[in-house]
């Protein structure tokens, strides 16, 4: 049986901020300001600036920068609003430009520095998961 590495998070990369969750990639093939960039369902300890509607090569968006929230390093942006309907399934995600997070393995570099990944939303969400197994469990009993 594999060993449980915990979740996978990635981080800011100018000072170790937890930002996102590996299993919330939606893609990883996006175009950032500065080369790749991946799309996330969620991300967590961040700052939402304000709306403004920008032309990107796929059509004209509603987007909002968004920043660490310890060191306001500008890290992507947020999705609020896709106006052609191929692209409506970016709404209310996030982009994170990859030169801008780091991977890293929970327990890893980080402990002892006093942060834990377990904000309320996705403390609330593992218990969302767990209680779906536990109910698919249940059924097959
Ligand atoms: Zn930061």
């Amino acid at each position: 049986m594999a060993e449980f590495a915990g979740p996978q998070l990635y981080s800011c990369y100018n000072c170790r901020n937890h930002v996102s969750l590996h299993d919330d990639i939606v893609s990883k093939a996006f175009q950032g300001r500065n080369g790749r960039a991946f799309l996330f369902s969620h991300a967590m300890n961040i700052i939402v600036g304000p709306k403004e509607d920008r032309h990107l090569m796929t059509g004209l968006h509603t987007v909002a920068d968004i920043s660490c929230a310890d060191c306001h390093e500008m890290l992507g942006w947020k999705y609020e609003r896709a106006y052609e309907a191929s692209q409506k399934y970016k709404e209310g995600k996030f982009i994170l430009e990859k030169s801008k997070i780091v991977k890293e393995n929970y327990p890893g570099a980080r402990v002892g520095h006093g942060k834990t990944w377990f904000n309320r939303d996705a403390l609330l969400e593992s218990m969302v998961k767990l209680y779906s197994i536990f109910r698919i469990i249940y059924i097959y009993i």
